[in-house]
């Protein structure tokens, strides 16, 4: 089969023929449809990020069930499955907590990157690779844990719902669980990529009073107003902060940062009132550091990071799934392009351009 590789930081991916080993206790082998191209996938490439090599990359998809291994119980052959890029074993404090995008076994899984327990199962020759995020699914096949996939409908088409995987259900649950956006609320969306876009739709979704978006791409805002944003600001013609202040008479009830760049987070923490809270959802390089007054947190205002949304994978999924089914949640407006795998490069390319808001490879 055909996967994306990434041998070390800086270079193009290289798409070669690889192979699988059968899935082992309590994994399964999917048959990837749609991976969305996701901006965490470029900051490992682009080593801001550690990751051993080779690795096969990709973790934001979608697929059918080709085969279980002993013990699977949640899924059979046949079923269709959206890959999470946060795992939860379902057994620590964080999974009994109902948190289950802050799951302990998710940091070994990610700098290791290897299925939980350390296992991999992809291999060139006789040479193990590894599998981004414990998933890798820039490949034909992927053998996953089955607590990875989460069983969704299959009238669904697999290329959008590909998105719930990573980009999409970070930006609703960042602006729903996080944000804890209530009715009337004015919030300011800081980038409006995919996770963006999708924080617009769930702070829609939730009811907010006056939506703020913010880019330097006048192309994403327009995207922005399609989907319901009140406010457009260009950050490259005017000043954002000074902007949001001025539209919501003293700053927002919240703010959401979605590109992981500390000066974007300074202005996003800068928009809020006092009392108010700033979500950050974008993935800052490793080592970046943030230089915020003490005093800012005596007027009560709140910065918090958020994993994944802080979605609960089994529940939201399928119902996030349902909504779209239904018209309530257009995931598919993200998708701006699309690639076969042979033109992974291209995609990144295009996506480092700013000329894209989420592509996806259909395999
Ligand atoms: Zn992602
Ligand atoms: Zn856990």
């Amino acid at each position: 089969m055909k996967a994306a590789l990434l041998y070390e930081p800086n270079t193009p991916l290289r798409v070669e023929e690889i192979s699988y080993d059968d899935p082992q206790e309590n994994e399964i082998l999917v048959k990837i449809m749609a991976t969305g191209l996701c901006h965490t996938d470029l900051h490992f490439m682009k080593g801001e990020m550690p990751v051993p090599v080779p690795v096969v990359m990709g973790h934001e998809g979608a697929g059918v069930v080709e085969k279980v291994g002993p013990g699977v119980t949640s899924v059979a052959p046949g079923d269709h499955v959206v890959m999470m890029v946060s795992f939860s074993c379902g057994k620590c404090r964080y999974c009994y907590e109902g948190r289950l995008t802050m799951c302990v076994e998710n940091l070994p899984i990610q700098m290791m990157a290897t299925l939980p327990g350390g296992g991999q199962r992809l291999r060139k020759g006789d040479q193990l690779l590894h599998q981004l995020f414990g998933l890798a699914c820039f490949a034909e096949y992927a053998v996953v844990h089955e607590r990875a996939a989460v069983k969704i409908r299959e009238d669904a088409p697999l290329d959008v719902a590909c998105l719930l995987g990573c980009g999409t259900t970070t930006g609703l649950g960042a602006a729903v669980n996080t944000a804890g956006v209530r009715p009337g609320d004015s919030i300011v969306i800081f980038g409006c990529g995919g996770v963006g876009l999708s924080a617009l739709m769930g702070a829609k979704l939730a009811g907010a009073g006056r939506i703020i978006a913010v880019d330097l791409s006048d192309g994403k805002l327009e995207k922005a107003e399609e989907l319901g944003a009140d406010h457009v600001i260009n950050a490259s013609k005017e000043d954002p902060q000074a902007k949001v202040m001025e539209l919501t008479g003293g700053g927002a009830d919240a703010a959401i940062e979605c590109i992981g760049n500390t000066d974007v987070i300074m202005q996003a923490f800068g928009s809020i009132h006092n009392g108010g809270k700033c979500v950050v959802a974008g993935m800052a390089p490793l080592g970046a550091v943030l230089n915020i007054a003490p005093y800012e947190f005596l007027l009560g205002k709140t910065i918090t990071g958020s994993v994944q949304g802080e979605i609960r994978p089994f529940i939201d999924v399928p119902k996030f799934m349902d909504m779209y089914m239904e018209g309530k949640l257009p995931v598919d407006k993200l998708i701006t392009k699309s690639y076969s795998l042979d033109e992974i490069n291209e995609g990144f390319e295009a996506m480092e351009r700013g000329e894209t808001i989420r592509s996806v490879i259909r395999f």
